[in-house]
């Protein structure tokens, strides 16, 4: 048996990710049983979902400690050590970014990394983050059990008739986009930890940059992710209705708008994640929330 675990944010669509890898393995003939885990109870907070993969029906539904399996559905999930703890040497680790590094810098050994970037897709696709067709067309691609034909007849046979163009589409990209980076193994892949060595036999150079947050106290700046992935709807400003009050800035549950040298107050899109609490409380009502697919238009 062999277990999976997946993690990204709420409203990434994680728990229909695993259910629809769960029916893909029933149509490739094996047993997937595929249980969620959720934080508090919002957008964007974490969502982890286990899974246990056999050829036989499999009656386990706790959590699982030591993943053979990861998929990590959001960018926002990789550079915490939480995402990778247990994670078995030798195992498979299928991303949702462009940078390797960032998940090796992690400590973790994988046979084979394979990176898709996701959140670009999944723009293009549907228009916004959702990312989990895009990850289970990527799994594929590393897993050799798991046909692609079994994922599609899946996603065909239990989405919602209205999802199916786009899930289709974004599965078949996460696919064919996917990049694998196979690594040298010594010894079994086992629990026990076999020896690894870190020889890439594909690769490409990073092309996203590590953000820093930017407030701090300026001595130690913290380390962040760019939690404006996250974001559906952005914070546009009507600088003839602002009156640069700053209420805001005061309200912004992440700290993320900061005045310009102009007096206007605006919010930092790395970090903004489009709750919307700008807009609401404005008493001008100069910020509009639109749909991030507005600027994604190519
Ligand atoms: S709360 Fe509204 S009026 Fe005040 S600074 Fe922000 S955008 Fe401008
Ligand atoms: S939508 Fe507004 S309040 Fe929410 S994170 Fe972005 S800037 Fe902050």
């Amino acid at each position: 048996m062999k277990e999976l675990r997946m993690h990204g944010k709420g409203g990434q669509g994680i728990v229909v990710g695993g259910e629809t890898l769960s029916n893909a393995f029933l149509n490739a003939g094996k047993f997937l049983a595929v249980m969620p885990s959720y934080g508090v109870e919002r957008r964007g907070s974490d969502v982890t979902a286990f899974g246990r993969l056999s050829d036989e029906p499999v009656r386990e539904n706790c959590m699982c400690y030591e993943p053979d399996y990861l998929v990590i559905f959001d960018p926002s999930q990789l550079k915490k050590p939480a995402t990778y703890k247990g994670f078995v040497p030798g195992g498979v680790i299928v991303a949702c970014g462009t940078d390797p590094e960032e998940v090796l810098s992690m400590g973790v050994k994988p046979s084979k990394l394979v990176m898709v970037d996701g959140i670009r897709i999944a723009y293009e696709v549907t228009g916004n983050n959702l990312t989990n067709m895009i990850m289970c067309g990527a799994f594929c691609r590393a897993v050799p059990e798991l046909p692609m034909e079994a994922l599609l007849k899946a996603i065909e046979e239990n989405l919602p008739k209205n999802f199916q163009k786009t899930s289709i589409l974004g599965a078949q990209r996460g696919h064919d986009e996917a990049v694998v980076y196979t690594y040298e193994i010594h010894g079994e892949h086992s629990k026990k930890a076999p020896a690894w060595t870190r020889h890439v036999l594909a690769c490409r150079e990073p092309e996203k940059p590590r953000y820093e947050a930017p407030w701090g106290n300026g001595a130690e700046k913290i380390v962040t992710v760019d939690t404006g992935t996250w974001k559906v709807v952005r914070p546009v400003l009507t600088e003839e209705s602002c009156i640069r009050c700053g209420i805001c800035a005061t309200y912004c549950p992440i700290q993320c708008i900061r005045k310009g040298e102009d007096g206007y107050f605006r919010a930092d899109l790395d970090y903004c994640k489009g709750c919307g609490v700008c807009a609401y409380e404005c008493p001008k009502k100069a910020l509009t929330m639109v749909q991030e697919s507005e600027f994604r238009k190519a």
